[in-house]
Parts: structure tokens; C-alpha cells; sequence
């Protein structure tokens, strides 16, 4: 790429925003890196973390804390990238929550409910509707930016978990989400597209690590191995640098095969 692009991610502290922020940066990018913390307690990651990889990696990262289910911080948020910047050319909604609790759906509560969407689809809908009027902006001033928008949804989208259904029904309205974006921004050349993880090794799944194991091994996944926030990045960064450039709305499976129909 000649002139560095300009990538903000959500969630970008730790997990798979922390591997998109790298693979980006490794192609590329220059990073607006949002999170709610600057730095975990041990400080071994966080968006100040993050930030140094980065430059290791000769791009330039911008911070910004803050919550995403917070509709007032949208504004901020992309004021200070377009500051830093001038210009946002990728918008990758990552940042998403589990329950803090897993509990069968006769069980949810209307607290978890309404914090799994307000994080999940709620935030990262009215984010992209906020990014998607810019870009339609700088695009009218200059017809060669080609900007893209990415959601990070989940197998989840289309699998039942009955432990957690909102978070399911949080995702399948992200992939809906990313599906009319997609129709919308079509005529005005912003590419949608929608990610669709399987299980991938991060903080979300710690606590489920030794079940996951097991069903990996017993062939869940065909690919018989949990995803890495790696393989994740490589696919957004593909997205982004414009490789998909005629498949707006297609949604990527990074799923190790859990798409497949199997009997
Ligand atoms: P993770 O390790 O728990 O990281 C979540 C990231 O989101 C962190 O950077 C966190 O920032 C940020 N975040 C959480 N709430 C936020 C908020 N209100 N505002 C701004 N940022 C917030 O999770 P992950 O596994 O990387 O998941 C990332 C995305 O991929 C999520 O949307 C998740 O649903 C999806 N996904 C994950 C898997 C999986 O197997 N791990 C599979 C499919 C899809 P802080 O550090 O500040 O908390």
C-alpha cells in the first residue's frame, strides 16, 4: 500500500480486536484502537499494549477508551480519529460481549438481556450508521476513497446455544445488521461485509476452555484446532485491502469448517 490507510477497530484491547489491530498493522494500517480499559491490571494487554506492538510495527496508533453501548461517545470517538487521521477508510466492529453469566434462556434476565444487545448490536449499529454518513461524505469530495465497513458476528448468528441465547440473538441481529448495511451502502461504494468467527482461544472463552477442547477433539470443528485471533486479522485485512472488492455483504466463515452440513 503506498499511502497507509486508516482502520478503526472496536475491542481492540485484547482477543480478536487485538489480532485484527496487528494483522492490520502488519499490512499496512495505520490503527484506531477503542476498548474500555488503556490496560488490563497486569498490564499484559490493553489498548497501550496494543498501541507499542503497533509501532513495533512502524504504524501509528491512536487509543481511544471508552464504551461503545455509550451512544454520547460515538461522536468522540470518531472526532478524534478524523483529529489524528483526517479520514476512517475501515470500520471493524469487534467489540462484543458473552453474558457475565451462562445460564439456561428459561433463566436469562432482562439485565443481561439488554447489556449483551446494548454492547453487541445496539452499539455497533449506531457506531456504523455515524461512520457510514462520513464516509458518505469524504467520498463525495474524493471519488477514490474506497472505504469498508466489517462485523465481527459469530457461528453463533445461526447456531442455538442454549446457554446463552442472548448473546445468539445479540449476533444474529449483527448479521442482519451487516446484511442491510451492506444493501444500503452498496450504491455508494462502501463495501459491507460480515466475519463470522467459530471458536476462537481468547478471554470470552477461558472459562469454557476444557469443554471446547473436547468438542474439538471429538470433531466439532473439521479442522480439529481453536482459531487464533491471527486467523481472524488475516481475514479482515484481506477484507480491507480491498480483495473482496466485488462480494459486498459476503459473509467469511473463520470457523475451521463449522459451516459445513455434516451427517
Ligand atoms: P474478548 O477477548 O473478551 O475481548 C473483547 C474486546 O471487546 C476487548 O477489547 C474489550 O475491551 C472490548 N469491549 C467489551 N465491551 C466493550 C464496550 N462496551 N465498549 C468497547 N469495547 C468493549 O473477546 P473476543 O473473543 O476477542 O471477541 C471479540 C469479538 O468476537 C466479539 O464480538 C465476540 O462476540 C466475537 N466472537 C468471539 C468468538 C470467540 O470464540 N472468542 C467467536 C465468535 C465471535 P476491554 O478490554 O476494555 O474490556
Amino acid at each position: 500500500m503506498d499511502k497507509r490507510k486508516v482502520a478503526l477497530i472496536t475491542g481492540a484491547s485484547r482477543g480478536i480486536g487485538r489480532g485484527i489491530a496487528l494483522e492490520m498493522a502488519k499490512k499496512g494500517f495505520n490503527i484506531a484502537g477503542n476498548a474500555t480499559r488503556l490496560s488490563s491490571p497486569d498490564n499484559k494487554s490493553g489498548l497501550l499494549e496494543v498501541k507499542k506492538r503497533a509501532e513495533e510495527l512502524e504504524a501509528e496508533f491512536l487509543p481511544v477508551q471508552g464504551d461503545i453501548s455509550d451512544l454520547d461517545f460515538h461522536e468522540k470517538l470518531i472526532d478524534e480519529v478524523m483529529q489524528k487521521f483526517g479520514v476512517i477508510d475501515v470500520l471493524v466492529n469487534n467489540a462484543g460481549v458473552a453474558p457475565l453469566e451462562r445460564k439456561d434462556m428459561l433463566e436469562t434476565t432482562p439485565e443481561s438481556f439488554d447489556r449483551v444487545l446494548s454492547i453487541n448490536i445496539r452499539g455497533a449499529f449506531f457506531l456504523t450508521q455515524k461512520a457510514a454518513r462520513l464516509m458518505i461524505e469524504l467520498k463525495q469530495k474524493s471519488p477514490d476513497y474506497r472505504p469498508c465497513i466489517v462485523f465481527i458476528s459469530s457461528v453463533s448468528a445461526v447456531l442455538s446455544s442454549l446457554s446463552r441465547a442472548e448473546y445468539c440473538i445479540s449476533k444474529a441481529a449483527l448479521s442482519q445488521a451487516a446484511h442491510i448495511y451492506a444493501h444500503r451502502l452498496a450504491g455508494h461504494g462502501i463495501n459491507v461485509y460480515e466475519i463470522r468467527p467459530g471458536i476462537i482461544e481468547t478471554d470470552m472463552t477461558k472459562s469454557v476452555k476444557k469443554k471446547y477442547d473436547r468438542l474439538i477433539s471429538e470433531g466439532f470443528v473439521p479442522q480439529k484446532r481453536w482459531g487464533t485471533p491471527e486467523d481472524v486479522g488475516k481475514a479482515v485485512a484481506a477484507l480491507a485491502r480491498g480483495e473482496f472488492a466485488y462480494s459486498t455483504g459476503a459473509v467469511i466463515e473463520v470457523s475451521g469448517g463449522m459451516n459445513i452440513r455434516m451427517f
